[in-house]
This record gives C-alpha cells, structure tokens and sequence, in this order.
C-alpha cells in the first residue's frame, strides 16, 4: 500500500528505509507527553504498541487516529520481520509501551536491534521513566546508579541478583508489583541487610508518594504498599566510605591510609584507586 521512498544518491535513485521511533508516553498523568511525540505519532505510518487497547485510550484522548500493530513480550521476535519488512517499504513506525520508556523493562530492544542491523534509523522520542524519575527524587546518590528491571522469579537467579544488590556500591533501581513486595523487601532484609531504601509509588498520578526508609521499617509499612512501585536501595557502604576519602585533601586521604598501617606504596596505590586516577599522579604530587 505504502510508496517506497526514493531518492538520489550520486545520480542513482535508491529506495530509503522509514525510521524506527521508540516514543515515550506517560507513566500516569496524561500531561507528561512531550509535543514532539505527540507530531511524531501524528506523522508516522504505523504504531506498534505494547498493548493496542491501552495505546488507543492515549490516541483517543490526543484525538490521534492510527494504525496500531501488537507489539508485546509474547510476539517481539515474530512480530520482527514483519515491522522490519514494513520499515524497508518506507513506513515509518513508533514503538510505544503501556506506559514509560520502550524498551525499559518494555518490548523495544529486539526491534531496535534487528533495525540497527538493517541501517534503518533508530530515533528516540525522551519522556517519561519510572526508573529515573524514582531516582531523581529518591533522595538517594544519583552520580552514578545501577537498574535491574524486575527481580528474577526463579529462586537461584533472584538470590544472585540480591547477592548483586548487596554488593553493589551505587543506588540500585528495581521494578516491583505490589503483590511480590512483601517477598521482595524479606529478601532484601535476609540478604542484603540493613539499607537505606525509597520507595516511590503511584508517581506522576493522584497517590504519588515517597518514603524514604530503611528496609526492616518498610516491612511494617508493606501492608499499605499498592499501585505501581520502583524500589530504590542506597549503594554498599563502600561508597560512602570512598565518597568521605575524596572528599579529603590529599594530605588528610594518605594520614587516613597511615593510622591505618599501611605502608607509603599501598597508600599511594590505595588512594589512586579510591580517586579512580593513576598511582603515578598522586605520588608525583607526594614527590613535590
Ligand atoms: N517502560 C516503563 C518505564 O519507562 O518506566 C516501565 C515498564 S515496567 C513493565 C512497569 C513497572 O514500572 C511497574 O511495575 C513499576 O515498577 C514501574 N512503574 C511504572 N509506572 C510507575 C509509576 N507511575 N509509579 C511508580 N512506578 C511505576
């Protein structure tokens, strides 16, 4: 149905692929969708979402009427060709999920992977994200931070990931459904212990709410934990320990390393590697 898209190339007319758009939508409040998506889902030829009823209601409201392919955990691979075929023909196509970022713990990588390799162009639209709209609020170091999606269900994989968790020295982002919460935040106090942890639920709707705890008081409070929740855990202590160190001068980070018995060399080397610099700089700084 759709007309190739033709063009000149060195007086050669060639057939151009259509783009690849992965397009944020809201996670709650209908506002949170930039102009930009809204012209990008205005213009494209087909949309290929998550769950097509859900993606209609946002059509709906936009007054945006499309095409809509299914486009879910259950179909990605097979759905694959098909939208890759169509993206050859020139159409151009915007990935959308329920709610949030494609690709973010949504379908969207599989496609963009294929579409990558076929050089069609893979553009995305920026909105919202659970994830990092938690963090920005959490409270919690934001310099450099870890995301894991949701917690694995088979047992051994899961104990690996708190294993990963406890060991983790940035913030960690989960995602969680209300109804594993309880599960998740025993797991969490077994193996990763005693943490300071936010969680922040309902964001952008009329429950939005963040508390900011540690993990023994969120179990008390998991009865009234509903709705949609990204957990946040502050990184290993090791962190802060480091944060501490480099904040120090460099005379104050060596005495630190010195009461503690180590030696001119291991604390050269010692503070190059908490200061993430070659041992050479600090102890050229030592020698002047
Ligand atoms: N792609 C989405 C994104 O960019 O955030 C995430 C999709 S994932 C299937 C759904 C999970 O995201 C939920 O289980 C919850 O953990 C989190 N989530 C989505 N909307 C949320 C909201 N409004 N408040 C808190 N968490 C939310």
């Amino acid at each position: 149905m759709n007309a190739y898209i033709l063009k000149l190339e060195k007086g050669i007319v060639v057939k151009m692929n259509g783009n690849l758009y992965l397009v944020a939508t809201p996670i709650g409040n209908l506002e949170d969708i930039t102009l930009r998506a809204l012209r990008v889902l205005k213009e494209v030829d087909l949309i290929a979402a998550e769950d097509t009823r859900n993606t209609l209601k946002l059509l709906n409201h936009f007054n945006i009427k499309k095409p809509l392919i299914s486009n879910h955990r259950h179909n990605e691979e097979e759905r694959e060709n098909l939208l890759i075929n169509k993206l050859k023909e020139g159409n151009n196509i915007a990935i959308v999920s329920d709610a949030g970022t494609p690709g973010i713990s949504d379908p969207g990588e599989v496609l963009v992977k294929k579409a990558i390799s076929e050089n069609i162009k893979v553009i995305p639209i920026p909105g919202a994200c659970a994830a990092i709209n938690g963090l920005i609020a959490s409270g919690l170091d934001t310099k450099e931070f870890v995301f894991l999606g949701f917690l694995p269900l088979n047992k051994k994989l899961r104990k690996e990931k708190l294993e990963e968790i406890r060991n983790e020295t940035k913030t960690c982002i989960i995602y969680e459904s209300p109804h594993k919460i309880k599960e998740t935040l025993s797991n969490l106090k077994d193996i990763v212990g005693k943490r300071k942890i936010v969680v922040a639920r309902e964001m952008t709707k009329i429950h939005e709410e963040f508390i900011r705890c540690n993990i023994e008081e969120l179990i008390e409070k998991s009865d009234h934990l509903i709705g949609e929740i990204v957990l946040l855990i502050e990184g290993a202590e090791k962190k802060k320990k480091e944060n501490i160190l480099n904040n120090l001068s460099l005379e104050e980070h060596y005495k630190f390393y010195e009461k503690n018995g180590l030696d001119k060399k291991e604390i050269i080397k010692q503070i190059a590697k908490d200061r993430k610099v070659n041992k050479n700089e600090i102890y050229k700084y030592f020698i002047k």
